[in-house]
């Protein structure tokens, strides 16, 4: 928790954040999500219709605190009698394998781990950071340590509509066992009745993905040097057998000190058909080989890095058409055209990354130490 500590002292503090006048915070997220770019999958757009509709609301705190004060009045009148029934609720999901997690045993020696078992009441509510297709996510402060984190808050509800209370299962499982600077950590979770949280490490300047609407695209320098990071945060995932099979901008997110954070492992394990067809949208980022309905392996995330590749150095990914066929099409003849001005040096890296072959695409080692990657990494040859 000492290397939390540091990164929460780093981290902006709440007040400076909660006292931002609401409404030009909700003009300036609206602004923001009005810049998603446009996708060529349907369920994206069905998403982007929803972006743009968003509203932040805040947890009603009042509620909130309501609610906390009547259950600790109702666990202290009924004791027993309420630790019992909660007791039976909570077997009875589990058996119905609703989304609190299955591994009990696991979950509550990572609870020790972390020295207790949180609570809403544990925490301070700031500004909402976002808006997720099963909820949003806030600032918040833990109110003993006053570590700022980010509290994700998921509505069962919605993850039933969903049916995605495993993949939910599986990114609480994944995430939190993962410890690296490039992939951003889930401290842990907590359920009421209604909703799920999840506590995540903050990510003080957002998503990549806005940063490269922004911008258009990055120079060399900065992909040689996002890229470097990603690969090393694969590498490391790839070494605790973790493939995440869903890198692209809008599941990365950029610490207050610029460092890139690899997000969102819960929904990459799905299976590639639901994966295409619910939530995940863009084809774009697709390997061939999942397209092709072909067995993959962590290979698949070196096609994704080509691709993110690519469209950090030109701005759109390389295989974007209107339509989906297309795509599909391009993708599986790797049929890209890079334009002139980007370096030889990055040239050849898309192109060692961007093989149909997932076997022939350059390994996470040798991209480290590919002359382009070494140009602007000096210091990061360790990877
Ligand atoms: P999903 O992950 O369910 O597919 P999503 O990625 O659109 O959906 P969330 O992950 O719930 O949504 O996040 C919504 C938004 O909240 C993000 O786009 C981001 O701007 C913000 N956000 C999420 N997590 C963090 C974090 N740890 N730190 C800072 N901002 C965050
Ligand atoms: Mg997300």
């Amino acid at each position: 928790m000492s290397k939390v500590k540091n990164m929460m002292k780093k981290s902006r503090k709440l007040k400076d954040t909660t006292n931002q006048n609401p409404k030009s915070q909700q003009a300036k997220i609206n602004k923001t999500t009005k810049k998603k770019k446009k996708l060529t999958a349907t369920s994206n757009n069905s998403k982007q219709q929803s972006n743009k509709k968003r509203k932040i609301k805040r947890i009603p705190k009042s509620k909130d605190k309501q609610k906390t004060k009547n259950s600790t009045k109702n666990n202290k009148s009924k004791g027993k009698k309420k630790s019992n029934k909660e007791k039976e609720n909570y077997e009875q999901k589990k058996n119905n394998h609703q989304m609190i997690p299955e591994n009990t045993e696991e979950k509550q020696q990572q609870q020790a781990k972390m020295g207790k078992m949180w609570k809403l009441s544990d925490f301070e509510i700031g500004r909402p950071l976002g808006r997720g297709k099963f909820g949003n996510v806030y600032l918040a402060r833990e109110k003993k340590s006053k570590y700022i984190v980010a509290l994700k808050v998921l509505f069962k509800k919605e993850l039933q509509k969903g049916g995605v209370e495993h993949q939910l299962r599986r990114e609480i499982e994944i995430q939190s066992r993962l410890r690296h600077p490039n992939v951003l950590r889930l401290f842990g979770y907590f359920y009421d009745e209604n909703r799920i949280f999840l506590i995540l490490e903050y990510a003080g300047k957002g998503e990549l993905y806005k940063k490269l609407c922004k911008l258009g695209h990055f120079d060399e320098k900065t992909c040689s040097q996002y890229i470097s990071s990603l690969a090393s945060a694969l590498s490391y995932c790839h070494s605790k057998h973790v493939i995440h099979r869903d890198i692209k901008p809008e599941n990365i997110l950029i610490s207050i000190n610029g460092d890139l954070k690899i997000a969102d492992f819960g929904w990459s394990v799905h299976a590639p058909n639901s994966r295409r067809n619910t939530m995940c949208g863009t084809l774009d980022y697709l390997p061939p080989e999942m397209i092709l309905g072909k067995a993959h392996d962590q290979n698949v995330d070196l096609w994704s890095l080509g691709v993110l590749l690519y469209e950090f150095l030109v701005g759109t990914p390389p295989f974007e058409t209107e339509g989906h066929q297309e795509t599909y099409r391009k993708i599986v003849k790797t049929d890209f055209v890079i334009p002139e001005y980007i370096s030889s040096g990055a040239k050849d890296l898309i192109k060692k990354l961007l093989l149909k072959d997932p076997k022939k695409r350059i390994s996470l080692e040798l991209l480290q130490q590919h002359p382009w990657i070494l140009k602007y990494n000096s210091s990061n040859n360790e990877n």
